[in-house]
């Protein structure tokens, strides 16, 4: 790791200002990313801003529209279960819950859950070549060991997947980042912040730079009567997923009033198509209907030579999941769907 600086910001305009001081700082909320970036040499920072004193962007308030803002700087372990979340929104809460361990979700937030990078294996080991860790040196993913990395959205330049759980569900459930920066504050919806990798695979998202996410907004339907997530990965604990799926339903007289799918582990950002979703309005809620619907979100996807698999493991994945969410009880641990 190489020698850094650090200092504390105790406000959102502190922070900014900090960061626009040079354009090695950066800031570190929970530190369980950026830490390691550092220790292995993929980034490296003149002075690290630690924005944990912030005052006001660790809890969850209201919002008129009906929705809530939730923190930046909360961690995802109290966001996964404030009890608020967990009624209003649990599909959030089981998102949060299926990632990474207790400890782990202890200290990170969601702001740095947003922010966290690719677990792509180039791009940890700075002895190979990586587009998105060092522009134009190449893709050693492409034609090396690709099972972890996308299906879709990929550009010949980048693979690699976004490994969040979270953020599968925040994209189902139409979040709204909110961003501070010297230019003021501003929001994106949560479709516009991360990035496909196209001909810069190195910018992973849409925040500009010296900006910080104060906090994540979700709208006022939390689909928390008909929600699953189902995240499928080599081991039951402590893995990034290949594929995982956040599925959230309002049904009206057995027919589906609105759907919301969105897709983890197979691209450079939660996949979601709304083409799909309009597909399933007004239609029954059974496989077959899940399974059309499924074939139009993985319309266009190509594999490489270890991650082929993915293709037919996603469509199953959707639709069992949408089964799963028929059904709220199957989220209890060990439950199977009935298909
Ligand atoms: C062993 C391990 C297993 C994991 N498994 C999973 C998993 O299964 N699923 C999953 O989803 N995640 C997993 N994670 C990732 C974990 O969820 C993220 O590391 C964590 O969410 C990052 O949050 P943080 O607060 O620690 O971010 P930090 O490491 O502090 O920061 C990450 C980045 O975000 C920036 N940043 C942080 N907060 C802000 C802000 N408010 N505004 C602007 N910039 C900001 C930092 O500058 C940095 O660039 C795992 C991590 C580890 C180490
Ligand atoms: S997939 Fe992306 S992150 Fe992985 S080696 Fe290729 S350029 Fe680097």
């Amino acid at each position: 790791m190489n020698n850094f600086s650090y200092t504390k910001a105790y406000s959102v305009d502190e922070a900014v200002s900090l960061t626009n001081v040079n354009e090695d700082n950066k800031f570190i909320a929970g530190g369980t990313n950026i830490i390691d970036l550092m220790k292995y040499f993929v980034t490296e920072a003149e002075t690290l801003i630690d924005i944990n004193k912030i005052e006001g962007k660790r809890d969850i308030v209201g919002l008129d529209n009906g929705g809530i803002l939730i923190g930046a700087l909360m961690t995802n372990a109290d966001t996964a279960y404030h009890p608020l979340i967990e009624e209003k929104y649990p599909l959030l809460s089981k998102a949060i819950l299926a990632g990474a361990s207790a400890q782990i979700r202890n200290m990170a937030t969601n702001g740095g859950n947003l922010l966290q990078r690719t677990r792509c294996y180039y791009f940890y080991d700075i002895h190979t070549p990586c587009n998105k860790r060092t522009p134009g040196s190449g893709c050693s993913a492409i034609k090396g060991y690709n099972r972890i990395h996308a299906i879709l959205g990929h550009s010949e330049n980048c693979i690699a997947v976004f490994p969040s759980d979270m953020c599968v569900a925040l994209a189902a459930l139409a979040a709204i980042v909110h961003i501070s920066g010297l230019d003021g504050d501003r929001t994106l919806a949560f479709s516009d912040f991360h990035r496909l990798p196209g001909d810069t695979p190195n910018i992973d998202n849409n925040l500009k730079k010296g900006e910080v996410i104060t906090g994540i907004e979700l709208p006022g339907n939390g689909f928390s009567k008909n929600y699953s997530y189902l995240k499928l990965r080599d081991r039951s604990s402590y893995a990034f997923a290949l594929v995982s799926v956040a599925t959230g339903l309002e049904l009206e007289d057995g027919l589906i009033k609105e759907a919301r799918i969105a897709l983890g582990g197979v691209s450079h950002k939660p996949w979601r198509v709304q083409e799909a979703e309009e597909f399933l309005k007004g239609k029954k809620a059974d496989a077959e209907n899940f399974a059309a619907a499924a074939d139009i979100i993985l319309q266009g996807a190509a594999g490489f030579e270890h991650n082929g698999f993915k293709i037919k493991l996603a469509k199953k994945a959707i639709v069992r999941n949408c089964m799963m969410a028929l059904d709220p009880s199957s989220q209890r641990p060990g439950a199977k769907p009935s298909l």
